[in-house]
């Protein structure tokens, strides 16, 4: 049977044909569907971990016990991963163990644009690249069998546009694969100097032999066309590259780590000019000039940027497509209406404070009207930077905040917040305690007391860790409470040592109920204190102000901010 299948489902499809029976993820766009999608089968025990490092040690201790298992992230989890993954390098695995990667080209949902491929080079890992779900679903069950052929962990490269695309999937049925007994072997999984110099060598035999098998792979095809042209590419890229130069000859690449030289050698002789097209690095086309083959890439195609047909023709032939502008107004990302972020966040920028951000919804604080964050790195990083803020002794030190999320503050904030302990800084730290990983689609974590599965699970207690870290000054405040939540946060900045202020209310999504409404009533001055809270519901009309019914969540922030008495709930 076919089904219309997202590259995500696809790729757990896949897993799932292919006998995997242990699913481990951190969410995180374009790659958080896999593992949803894997949550809904029986045969396959699946988890969100607590971050991208624990994901793959679990993965990796279940490969050794005998279970298929596949892993997956956005590729910015990859940098968490990545001490595992370089010396997973090093053991190999037992069974299967495939990491699903989604990079994420214009940077739809991420903080940069790094490319999983360089990581991989790095590590000494290979990777399938797949172009469509069809090929998501095949290439994960290639994976596995790659995995165990050649005893290494697999990567499997996704990109938004594959991730996030639909495409006809052939269903086919689960195949058992039995437990593979574990064997006890100190010399290939103990990684010390010892050992791993003899596995390092092992490491470099296996990607010899990978490169040379990979000129036979089915994955690595040649589409025969004109001989004046031919293009190399891979993954979403292809699609582009068959609708925009029909005619030329096509080296599809399945396995974009390590090449396969002869045939590319091979495949350049065959045609007059030949052009590497690769979205984010000249990864493939850097390989192949290494060996002494001239190709083109670079010189015509940026580093940055999702491709499209388009800039294909034009960027190769020369063609260029006058684009139809789209009459549709802009809708940059801002938070939802009644979003429980938004009291800290206006509170943050009437108290005028630098403002350490983090990752999640609450980056939104950043963007007008409330313009309240000084910066955002990665995961988990906005303690670190109040830390190095208190220890500059810079004079704005006392007037730093930290800002991060529930589910963010459990994946990489604690580790801060042990050392801001340790090392006696001057912080104050704000978990923003949404009850949910909500930038990614409303996924539990730890202290949700729920797994992936929606079973009870113990509920990690915020307060309680936070003491036990050494914290002396935890207050648990609801933003809604916006008086209340403002003395909270200039008592702390009055003390001295580490403060931890939790402004807990759970997601608004998470708690939709039937709308009744506020109204503004004829009592409004216009002084437009409400519009200051950038709620999208509160529209500033040439008539005065009103609210739009169809986007209030009746939260009831505009209603303590108006000093008038104005807004009235109907
Ligand atoms: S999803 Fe929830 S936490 Fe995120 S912006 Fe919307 S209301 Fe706020």
């Amino acid at each position: 049977m076919k089904k219309l299948l997202l590259g995500d489902f696809a790729v757990a499809r896949g897993a799932y044909e292919a006998g995997v029976r242990v699913a481990t993820a951190y969410p995180g766009t374009p790659s958080t569907e896999i593992t949803e999608e894997l949550s809904r089968y029986d045969e396959v025990y699946s988890e969100w971990s607590p971050n991208e490092k624990v994901a793959l040690e679990v993965g990796f201790g279940a490969s050794l016990a005998g279970a298929r298992t596949i892993v997956s992230m956005k590729h910015v989890g990859l940098n968490v991963a990545a001490d595992p993954l370089y010396t997973a390098a090093y053991t190999g695995v037992n069974a299967g163990l495939v990491v699903a990667v989604a990079d994420d080209p214009s940077m739809f949902s991420s903080q940069n644009e790094q490319d999983t491929r360089l990581i991989a080079r790095a590590a000494n890992v290979p990777v399938l690249e797949p172009s469509d779900s069809a090929e998501a679903k095949e290439f994960t069950e290639k994976a596995f069998l790659l995995s165990e052929t050649y005893d290494t962990p697999v990567i499997l490269r996704l990109t938004t546009r594959v991730a996030h695309s639909q495409g006809l999937v052939e269903l086919g049925e689960r195949k058992e694969v039995p437990l593979k007994p574990y064997l006890k072997d100190i010399p290939k999984y103990v990684m010390m100097p010892a050992n791993a110099k003899k596995r390092h060598v092992v490491v470099e035999e296996r990607l010899n032999k990978l490169c040379a098998d990979s000129n036979s792979c089915p994955v690595n095809r040649i589409e025969k066309g004109s001989s004046d042209l031919g293009i190399i590419c891979a993954g979403g890229v292809y699609q582009y590259v068959k609708e925009a130069l029909p005619e030329a000859s096509v080296l599809k690449l399945g396995m974009v780590y390590p090449l396969p030289y002869k045939m590319i050698a091979d495949f350049v002789k065959s045609v007059k000019r030949c052009i590497v097209i690769e979205e984010l690095e000249p990864h493939i086309e850097t390989l192949i000039k290494s060996k002494g083959i001239a190709v083109e890439g670079k010189n015509l195609f940026s580093i940055q940027g999702e491709f499209s047909v388009n800039l294909i023709r034009e960027k190769v032939l020369g063609k260029k497509t006058e684009a139809v502008a789209a009459e549709i107004p802009a809708r940059p990302p801002v938070l939802c209406a009644g979003c429980p972020h938004r009291g800290v966040f206006y509170t943050l920028k009437k108290l005028k404070l630098n403002v350490m951000g983090d990752i999640g919804c609450y980056t939104l604080g950043a963007v007008p009207p409330l313009g309240s964050i000084d910066s955002v790195l990665c995961m988990g990083a906005s303690i670190g930077m109040a830390i190095g803020f208190d220890k500059a002794n810079s004079d704005f030190a006392k007037n730093t905040v930290a800002v991060i999320g529930d589910s963010t503050f459990i994946h990489s904030g604690i580790t801060g917040l042990v050392d801001a302990v340790y090392n006696k800084a001057d912080a104050t730290i704000i978990i923003v305690d949404n009850s949910t990983t909500g930038m990614t689609g409303h996924q539990n974590h730890p202290a949700t007391g729920k797994t992936i599965k929606n079973e009870q699970t113990y509920a990690l207690n915020l307060e309680e860790l936070c003491r036990a870290t050494g914290v002396k000054s935890v207050d648990v405040v609801d933003p809604y409470e916006l008086d209340k939540f403002e003395q909270t946060v200039r008592k702390a900045l009055s003390e001295s040592g580490v403060k931890v202020i939790i402004a807990r209310r759970p997601c608004v999504l998470l708690t939709k109920k039937l709308y009744k409404g506020f109204e503004i009533t004829d009592a409004c001055k216009n002084c437009k204190a409400c519009l200051k809270l950038g709620c999208p519901a509160i529209v500033n009309t040439e008539h005065g102000m009103t609210i739009d019914a169809s986007l209030c969540t009746e939260c009831g922030l505009c209603q303590s901010v108006c000093k008038f008495g104005a807004i009235k709930a109907k």
